[in-house]
């Protein structure tokens, strides 16, 4: 019997998703212990309960009710057209599916790609962006080791997942198109009851709270008093930076939040202008 009470999130079992998604959800403070082999698990602090499944069912557990959230990439998602709502991107689990020829073969363009046999794992995506660009070409879906494909004469060219394009580089492919770019994204079923609903918002509220976090850095440093005004126009802060006097008389210390993107160019400039001792600290959560 379900327990109304426990949100159902549906993760994959083992693979390139399976430990960032357990670390996400601890870091959203919710207790899992022994999740190693199991195929499911309650947690003890928070109202919901882990199913451990191969990836490409999740859409379909999702969308049947069998679980109320996911986590999947786009990928899965776009090949599966499940009827379920995309929530929150996760930001990790970054791919792209792209198209893949032999290193020795010439391209000119999407037209290159008539009348060719492509093998993937992803036959509706790749398909759709063959019709896309009226290439007619023959689509051979394998379910895995796309990328030896051409190299034992089962297939032209690919169209698989790539990250660092290192495993298509070994065997000797490039990869000329890309069709899409994915991440692992958060997804529901439109038929959640309140209580999940509620339990739902606040699982969201602290997703969010750590992905804020993640790209963050608090930042501690010195500066001498008279290089205050260009210290601190250099940082934005959440409200504005706190400025603290030390021991030493005539300097201060200045604490702020910093984004992560932002953060080496910052420390450099910071620098130049006379801050001292700069400390970076990793941010746990981030409530605005
Ligand atoms: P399962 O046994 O659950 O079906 P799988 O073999 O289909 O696993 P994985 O290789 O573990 O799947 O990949 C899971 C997901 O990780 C992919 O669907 C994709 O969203 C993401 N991913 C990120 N980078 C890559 C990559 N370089 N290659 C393949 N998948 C990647
Ligand atoms: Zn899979």
């Amino acid at each position: 019997m379900n327990n109304p009470s426990l949100l159902r999130i549906a993760v994959q079992k083992s693979g390139r998703l399976y430990e960032d998604s357990v670390h996400l959800l601890k870091e959203c403070g919710i207790d899992l212990r022994n999740v190693k082999d199991r195929l499911r698990t309650v947690s003890e602090n928070f109202p919901i309960e882990v199913f451990f499944l191969r990836d490409d069912d999740i859409p379909e557990y999702v969308e049947d009710g069998v679980a109320d959230i996911g986590i999947v990439g786009q990928n899965v998602l776009g090949e599966k057209d499940r009827k379920v709502n995309t929530i929150e991107q996760l930001g990790f689990g970054k791919c792209r599916l792209s198209i893949a020829i032999p290193k020795a073969m010439p391209y000119a363009g999407v037209a290159s790609l008539q009348g060719m046999r492509i093998a993937t794992s992803y036959p509706v995506l790749v398909g759709d962006f063959l019709k896309r660009n009226n290439i007619t070409a023959s689509i051979h879906e394998i379910s895995g080791s796309v990328e030896i494909a051409p190299g034992i004469g089962l297939s032209d060219i690919v169209a698989d997942l790539v990250s660092s394009g290192g495993t298509l580089f070994m065997n000797g492919l490039k990869e000329v198109e890309t069709i899409l770019d994915s991440q692992a994204v958060l997804i529901a079923s439109n038929s959640l009851d309140v209580e999940r609903k509620i339990i739902l918002e606040k699982l969201l509220f602290r997703i969010r709270a750590v992905k804020k976090a993640n790209k963050s850095k608090y930042i501690l440093l010195n500066a001498p008093n008279d290089k205050l005004p260009q210290i601190l126009a250099l940082l934005p802060g959440m409200r504005s930076p706190t400025v603290l006097p030390l021991a030493e008389s005539g300097w201060s210390s200045v604490h702020t939040v910093l984004n992560e993107q932002e953060f080496w160019e910052k420390i450099e400039k910071l620098k130049e202008v006379g801050a001292e001792g700069i400390l970076v600290i990793p941010i746990e959560k981030l409530v605005l």
